[in-house]
């Protein structure tokens, strides 16, 4: 009796390494094709995970079999296709997360709207929390055109009044804005929190001698109600951020590189970290404000907010900064003016000109310089958003003295947006051998628009993935979610990966596709939207992004083979998301 039981416990000691000399698997993903972004062996048939990595790409599936344990999960893909996770390498989490478990009005332009949106958002929301924001019409302004095009006018501004929201909001003040700040609305509650229900003051709309809760941009009654607004609590803005882990797990992300201005998004990141749950991967940029105090804290690239070490879940990344507008608001800096604004040609921002606030007419180079100098110094890259081809250009003159002065690697400095770009800077990109961090999903805004803001010339010059590619200069995707007050931006791969392949919009127009000749193949986008954001967080593409023996496992599972058929994007589903080893979601 006694040597049978030693001899089971020897051979379940012995079996796991006499099979394949390693150990069983945790999970197994087989039955089905297998993408895996890596030249070498771009497809497989089933992948093996130990722990958080992949411990075996197989060709033949058969081979599965001799890492099957007892404890290991066999998911049957049953002919679907596996790909490396996505890595949107431009996110706002904070307000994305807020858009996705907050109030969310962007769509919405009726009673009937606000009133089923409040259904939703009330009982997130504890009693007697306040309800801001909502930025109502916006993306349906936007859709009208912004009421700017000769073709479209505006659509009628619709008016919401507090009567209508009162029953469901008895027990939450609500102050809700339009997209475009003009319009407030205040419930009653609100009014009465800030005084104003039984004596108003300038800026409230009246019928006879009733406040309707509408109120007006820059008014008296505007302040008073700020005034009595009390900010979410910690707890309600952790429920938000795990509503924007869901949403996220949900479109097979597995990292994103998002941005602060506060060190209190950070300490939420570790503080769902450490309880287990944080399902996506951080790369989060501090502003370049931040410059100071990060240094002083003694933080580096790479490091994890709390251990300080190198860590490849969670850590900071390079500053992020911004040196001119947008081209929706002609804030882009461009080198000729506007074509629908021939006095215009974009704005500076506080971190390249001496304003202390963005919009300034005149630049100051120096003043990148210095932050980028510091940068280097201290071991940080700098992303620098650049949207016009003189904002771009201006960019690139700097970083070009950055590299010359200092004897820099200029390899992990990426230009985000990089969207109207003159021929002759895609050489002096890969010279410095910058990273692009283009956002494919908002060319199905920018389509609409472009033309008149810059005619025909210009607008051949935007999102120009071709280019980039053909050029040499590593290009990642990110989405900027959640967008600006008059879009909504997307994040989901069948956006991305359809703009960045297909050149339509969301609805798959036009035909044929917009700037048809910057079209990338669906190989190309695949890399730019894995393995290319891996590399752009301090070339972690040796450890992770690809699928690939001995990476850590981040793996999405999508219905159809869109590799076959990119033809089809715009219609694929996440089935499964895996990260760090981790199933974070399946359908
Ligand atoms: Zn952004």
């Amino acid at each position: 009796m006694r040597t049978d039981k030693l001899t089971v416990l020897a051979l379940l000691t012995v079996l796991p390494t006499l099979s394949c000399g390693g150990q069983f698997a945790d999970l197994i993903l087989l039955n089905g094709y297998v993408y895996t972004v890596e030249e070498e062996q771009p497809w497989a048939r089933a992948i093996v995970i130990t722990g958080n990595t992949i411990t075996a790409v197989l060709a033949d599936e058969a081979e599965a079999e001799a890492y099957i344990g007892p404890n290991t999960r066999v998911v049957d893909l049953e002919g679907k296709l596996a790909v490396p996770g996505f890595i949107d390498a431009h996110v706002h989490f904070a307000g994305f997360a807020a858009q996705q478990h907050d109030i969310m009005l962007m769509n919405v332009a009726s009673d009937e709207g606000l009133l089923e949106e409040l259904r939703r958002v009330v009982p997130l929301v504890g009693d007697g929390e306040w309800i801001t924001g909502g930025d109502w019409a916006g993306a349906i302004q936007w859709m009208a055109g912004t009421g700017e095009l000769d073709e479209e006018g505006p659509v009628d501004r619709w008016e919401p009044n507090r009567f209508t929201i009162d029953d469901l909001t008895e027990n939450n003040p609500c102050f809700l804005n339009s997209y475009d700040r003009d319009l407030y609305l205040a419930n009653t509650v609100a009014l009465e929190a800030a005084g104003l229900l039984t004596t108003p003051v300038e800026g409230m709309q009246m019928r006879g001698r009733v406040p309707t809760g509408l109120v007006y941009r820059g008014s008296p009654a505007i302040a008073r109600i700020r005034s009595v607004v009390k900010p979410k609590s910690e707890e309600r803005l952790l429920n938000e951020y795990r509503t924007g882990l869901q949403k996220l797990a949900e479109m097979g992300i597995v990292e994103i590189h998002d941005m602060f201005r506060d060190f209190s998004q950070v300490e939420r990141y570790v503080q769902l970290q450490e309880s287990g749950e944080l399902t996506v991967r951080v790369w989060v940029r501090p502003w370049l404000d931040l410059q100071d105090e990060m240094f002083q804290r003694g933080l580096a690239m790479g490091a994890h907010p709390k251990t300080g070490e190198r860590d490849f879940f969670l850590r900071y990344g390079g500053f992020k900064s911004a040196n001119d507008g947008f081209l929706g608001s002609r804030g882009a800096m461009l080198f000729e003016p506007y074509t629908d604004r021939p006095d215009y040609r974009g704005h500076y921002q506080e971190y390249n000109s001496d304003a202390d606030r963005p919009g300034s007419l005149v630049g100051n180079p120096e003043v990148f310089y210095n932050y980028c100098k510091a940068a280097v110094e201290h071991g940080f890259s700098v992303d620098a958003h650049a949207i016009g081809d003189r904002g771009i250009s201006e960019v690139i003159d700097v970083l070009e003295r950055i590299q010359q002065d200092l004897d820099a690697d200029m390899s992990m400095f990426r230009i985000i947006h990089a969207e109207i770009v003159q021929p002759r800077e895609f050489e002096r990109m890969k010279a410095l051998n910058l990273i692009a961090e283009t956002n494919p999903s908002q060319l199905a805004d920018d389509m609409r628009w472009l033309l008149h803001r810059l005619g025909p010339e210009r607008e051949k010059l935007a999102f120009p993935f071709r280019t980039f590619v053909d050029k040499g200069v590593v290009m990642n995707f990110g989405s900027d979610i959640p967008g600006n007050a008059g879009a909504i931006f997307f994040s989901h791969p069948r956006y991305v990966l359809n703009a960045a392949v297909n050149r339509t919009n969301n609805e798959g127009e036009p035909d044929g596709g917009w700037i048809p000749q910057q079209k990338l193949s669906i190989e190309e986008a695949m890399r730019a939207f894995t393995i290319n954001g891996a590399y752009a967080c301090m070339r972690e593409d040796s450890v992770r992004g690809s699928i690939k023996t001995g990476k850590l496992a981040d793996i999405a599972v999508i219905d159809r083979n869109i590799l076959e058929n990119p033809d089809d994007l715009l219609n694929l589903e996440i089935e499964m998301t895996v990260v760090d080893g981790k199933v974070v979601f399946e359908r």
